[in-house]
């Protein structure tokens, strides 16, 4: 049985659901206009800066920001491709740290890892130089949990400003506190790999977003530590903080929904691409236990998953029968599926 791994009360689907489909999955009438206005009407209510601002956070990301900007204007990507190459690579790195480990298995458990692979992922994930697992694991099961009200820490209904960045800059809602407070995070402090990056996170993001990532291009092919530096804080390391961001604010507000028109994430190939393979967020959020993000999806993540559970070191990939999301995407989908010319029109969605 696949596992619902959020709570009892959570919105993702499983095979549970196909068998008792006439009760468990509601059709109702897509209302665009409420929708569309839900973010203007939420504004409205609750008002933009009620929580107290963080200052710290304020000057450091503006700041790098500002930086960013003046570096891809100022930098010389063609001086050095091999430096240029590797802002990709280390993008395409830390992406798989983010996305195979934080994401699909320590926050979803979507597979199981071996220890050799959770290792390779701690360190991968380190690259990126973001909060530490504990913190990023229940942050995204209160978000997949309480999906866009002011329990989630990045709300969309709060404008792209907030769901982007915006979120990080102020303390949080007293509801995310609370509700972050009731997550199960026992199976994240069950993994000793897992605990021991986050006992040594900041020691860990020091060597593996900065210190090697800017040695690496000055010893291997006699870069400079400047134009190391540069490239690897000011772009890479701005490029994967903006790319996973994205996730949350675009992939929230742009694009289209098939397999359920009711809820704000949507399928984004921008996004897609950013994030290595985690812009099928509509889909993502219907079936947030699925390994591979997507019912399509061979992108960078999902390919180095299915390689590692060659080699036996991923195992358990889950995922749903084509059956229950066909039957999903027909009752609670926009109609923008591939396969939606294909079936029938549902008489419910006729009436
Ligand atoms: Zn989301
Ligand atoms: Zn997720």
């Amino acid at each position: 049985m696949m596992p619902n791994i959020l709570s009892s009360d959570s919105k993702a689907l499983t095979e549970k659901d196909l068998q008792n489909k006439e009760s468990s999955i509601t059709t109702k009438a897509i209302d665009k206009n409420n929708k569309q206005n839900r973010s203007e009407s939420y504004t409205k209510s609750e008002g933009w800066f009620k929580t107290e601002l963080k200052w710290m956070n304020i000057v450091t990301i503006s700041l790098l920001h500002l930086c960013f900007v003046y570096a891809c204007f100022t930098f010389n990507f063609f001086e050095n491709l091999m430096t240029t190459a590797w802002i990709y690579g280390m993008i395409i790195i830390a992406g798989f740290g983010v996305t195979g480990g934080v994401h699909r298995l320590w926050t979803h458990k979507a597979y199981k890892a071996k220890w050799q692979l959770r290792i390779i992922l701690v360190v991968l994930y380190a690259s990126a130089g973001m909060n530490d697992i504990f913190e990023w694991v229940r942050d995204h099961r209160v978000h997949h949990k309480y999906t866009d009200t002011d329990a989630d820490p990045h709300n969309s209904n709060r404008g792209f400003f907030f769901s982007h960045v915006g979120w990080l800059m102020m303390k949080k809602h007293p509801d995310v506190i609370r509700r972050g407070c009731e997550i199960d995070m026992s199976d994240v402090l069950a993994d000793p790999i897992a605990v021991f990056a986050i006992k040594y996170s900041p020691i860990l993001k020091f060597i593996f977003t900065f210190l090697l990532p800017i040695m690496f291009p000055v010893y291997a092919w006699n870069e400079t530590w400047f134009r190391a530096f540069v490239s690897q804080i000011f772009i890479r390391y701005i490029l994967v903080l903006n790319f996973t961001w994205s996730v949350n604010s675009v992939a929230h507000i742009w694009g289209s929904r098939p397999y359920d028109a009711h809820i704000n994430p949507t399928e984004n190939l921008f996004v897609n691409y950013a994030t290595v393979g985690e812009g099928y967020h509509n889909y993502h959020h219907v079936f947030p236990w699925d390994y591979k993000a997507s019912e399509f999806n061979n992108f960078v993540t999902t390919n180095l998953i299915k390689f590692f559970s060659k080699i036996g070191w991923a195992y358990d990939l889950k995922e749903p029968s084509k059956e229950l999301v066909k039957t999903v995407m027909r009752k609670r989908g926009d109609g923008s599926h591939s396969l939606w010319e294909a079936v029938p029109y549902p008489a419910s969605k006729i009436e």
